[in-house]
Parts: structure tokens; sequence; C-alpha cells
């Protein structure tokens, strides 16, 4: 589209060009290979400017051959970021060359920079902030659109393309992996096609995080040991080689995968996860206990209901009131199991937090010798649960592996999850996932790395 250019619009010369000096509302625009002709206030608010191509001649992307042959001057609308805090209307005009190579089949051809590229209608400066909103600011693609005047379609292939430039795992070094799982979406019911049966389906995810930075490398679907399975064979031999230490969740399906496919690796087993088992059986015990002494559920004007948070609380980080009420509680004879249930996660607890494993060690005799004195089914789990896992407690003493970050990761990504409104499409989802978790770790680079994992042995 050929339109005439007006008196104040003054066209780049060659000599124009070899000036590098900008005049200053180019400056101020700065959009690269561009230089303002004219900026105008339009009557119902926001701001018209006019760009040219500064480029004399170009390339064909077809032959390569450089052509100064002008066909025509175009004169296009595109989007672009607000200056000055205002809405602009950009109009471009750039010049469309005629291709000096009689060989080649292209006829003519446009310019193209790095702002605005073959067939764009938008600057990648304007796609750049709306990729930026919805990876670092966690906005909502629909609001993004509002902000930046672009269509949802236009956002999303952003956000998409921009996971795509994501390195590949296999490029990332990683000596530490933690893996875990999180649920998605809410469970769902199907027919099954062949029963006709209804089948409750739980939309779980397992991911796959560096667990010295938090790096999100990988999502899968599910959370068996086939899945985690399948990622890892999936790496290369030299990444599995470099692999130090895996830190899961006290999950079977976990440990078998990773005994299968990385059998010289040690696995570090979550410590949270294993306080939260204690607290799970305490909780069991007083539920128990009270069913037992009274005859129904706990309440409030019952103290061992009342204080049910203190008794969870870590026993060390009391204080002197706090410690004064608990004794009280536990004094009652009634409740002499859940006294006995609280020493034996009090135990739990000093085992975890042991520096050393001569210090886990000692600490396991006293742990076990609470198990013992409790003598009931419920603290009797607990120890065999420890004792199926006491490998991995001993290597998460030594090497203080934890899953800490997989957690923050999956906390993040719920928070994708909630600003999303509910994906539906998986892809998008995961795209979201990664994106936002490769710029995190970016920003976050000059994390101190944890010093020799293999200190004490
Ligand atoms: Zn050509």
């Amino acid at each position: 589209m050929f339109q005439p250019t007006g008196p104040h619009l003054s066209l780049p010369t060659a000599s124009s060009v070899i000036d590098a000096v900008r005049d200053p509302t180019s400056v101020v625009f700065n959009l690269e290979g561009y230089q303002v002709l004219s900026a105008c206030d339009l009557p119902l608010g926001g701001r018209r400017v006019s760009a040219a191509a500064n480029s004399v001649e170009a390339a064909c992307p077809d032959c390569g051959v450089i052509s100064a042959r002008v066909h025509q001057r175009t004169r296009q609308r595109v989007k672009d970021l607000g200056v000055g805090g205002k809405d602009i209307e950009l109009v471009i005009i750039k010049p469309r060359f005629l291709c000096v190579e009689v060989a080649c089949a292209r006829r003519t051809f446009t310019q193209v920079t790095n702002q605005l590229g073959f067939r764009a209608r938008c600057t990648t400066r304007l796609k750049a902030a709306a990729v930026e909103a919805v990876l670092d600011e966690g906005m909502p693609i629909w609001r993004a659109c509002a902000r930046h005047r672009l269509g949802w379609a236009t956002i999303n292939a952003a956000v998409v393309a921009d996971t795509l430039t994501i390195p590949d795992p296999d490029q990332v070094p990683v000596r530490a992996l933690g893996i875990d799982e999180h649920r998605f979406a809410r469970a769902k019911w199907f027919k099954h096609p062949d029963t006709a049966q209804w089948c409750r389906v739980e939309p779980w995810m397992s991911t796959f995080v560096n667990a010295e930075t938090g790096h999100v490398l990988g999502v899968v679907d599910g959370r068996s040991s086939a899945n985690i399975t399948r990622w890892l064979n999936q790496r290369s031999q030299a990444w599995l080689e470099q692999l130090q230490v895996v830190a899961i969740d006290p999950s079977s399906a976990f440990r078998n995968a990773v005994r299968q496919v990385l059998p010289a690796v040690e696995i570090s087993v979550d410590h949270w996860h294993v306080v939260r088992l204690g607290n799970q059986m305490l909780t069991e015990v007083r539920q128990r206990v009270t069913r037992e002494v009274l005859g129904r559920r706990g309440r409030k004007e019952d103290s061992v209901w009342a204080h049910r948070m203190l008794l969870l609380r870590a026993g060390d980080r009391l204080t002197d009131a706090g410690l004064h009420r608990l004794e009280q509680v536990l004094e009652d004879a009634d409740y002499e199991q859940v006294a006995a249930a609280w020493a034996v996660k009090e135990r739990l607890r000093v085992m975890l937090a042991a520096k050393d494993i001569p210090a886990a060690q000692n600490a396991r005799i006293d742990f076990e010798m609470a198990v013992a004195a409790a003598d009931m089914a419920e603290t009797d789990k607990l120890a065999a649960t420890v004792g199926n896992w006491w490998t991995e407690i001993k290597v998460f003493v030594r090497t203080q592996v934890t899953n800490a970050r997989t957690e923050a990761a999956n906390t993040g990504i719920k928070h994708i999850k909630r600003t999303g409104r509910g994906f539906r499409n998986q892809k998008n989802y995961q795209s979201r996932i990664l994106g936002t978790s490769v710029r995190q770790t970016r920003r976050r680079r000059r994390i101190p790395h944890q010093q020799g994992l293999h200190a004490q042995r």
C-alpha cells in the first residue's frame, strides 16, 4: 500500500544512515532500525508516532543479494509499548525493495529488524512485556491482553514460544535432583467406556527440580513409578552420571523408579515429610485416646483438644508459657498415651535434626526406646516406616539435600494454576510452569551453591 508521504517527512538518505547519531526523538522512542518522523497528540487522547525504516538497502531473504532498488514505500500500523505512561499508535513506513537477482524467485521484500520481524503487526518489545507480565508477575493472559492491547492467542503463542527456548534439561548441570508430586486439578469422575462404571481420576503431576536452585527441569503426568522412570530414561547418560543425590518424599513408587534407573545414586528422603508422619501419628493417638476416655470426639472445652496445635509444635522452640501449658495437658493421667506419643514425635525431630551420622544413630536409639515405652500400634507403625527409610534418612542427615525448593516450585505452580483459572490445556499449563521457573532461576542465579554434598562420609 503506497501512501504519499507528507511534506514534513524526510525519508532517510544514504548520508543520514551513515550518520550514527540519532535525533533526540528517535533516541527517546528507541525503536531499532527506525527513525521518528513525527509525533502528535490525538484529539481523543493517546498519541500517534510515525517512524521510517532507516535502511537504504537490504539483503533478499531468499538469495541474500543486497538491493537498493525501492519498489514502493509501505505504510502500516503496528502495536508498540506505550511511552511516557501513555498508549501510542505507531505508524511505520518502510521501503519494499525489488530483488535484483535475476535467478531469484522472490520479487520484493521489506526490511526486517529485531523489533519488527517478517509480517509482524506488533513490536518484539511489546510481546516481551506481555510475556514478562504473564511469566514473571503471574498475570493471567486475559489481563495482559487488556494491558497490552494484544489478543489472547498472540500472547499465548509468545509465552509458549518463550518456553521453547528453555534449556534442555540435559544441558543443565544438576548434582541434586528433587522429585515431588502435586495434584493440579480437582478429582474428576468419568464413566468407563467398557465397564460403564464410574471411575475417579486424580489429576496428578510429578515435578523434577534442581534441588539446589529450584529450577523446574521437567513435569510429567501422574505420579507412578513408570512415569518417573520414563522421564529419567530420556536423559542423556552424561546427565545421569553427574547426579549425586535424589531427594524424594517417602514414596515407594519414587524410590523404586530412582533405584531402577540410577542404582548408584544416593536417595535422600525429605525430612519435612517424615516430621509430618510423626505429627500424623500424634494426631491419630490423640483422637483415639479422646474417644476412649470421653466416648466422643474432642471439643474445645477438652484441654487436650484445645492444645492440639501446641502438641504438634516443635518442643524445643516453645516459650516458657507454652511449655508450662503443655506440661499441664500431658500431666493428666488419662492422657498418658498422648504424652508417650508426643515423646516419640519429639525424638523423631531430634533424630532428623542431627548434624552427623553418629548423632543420628544415637538419636535413633532414644527414638526406639521412646517407641518401646509407648507400646502402641501407631508408634510401632512410625518406627517401622523409619526403619524402612533409614538409609535415605542417613543420606539426608549427611547431605542435607531436601525437597524444599521442589515444594516451593509446586507452590508457584499452584499459583500459576490459580491465575490461569483452571488450565484445560495441559500443554499450556506445563509450558507456563517451565517458563516461569526458568526465568526465576535466571534471576536467582547468584544463589550460593551448597558446598560439597559429600563433605562427610
Ligand atoms: Zn532474491
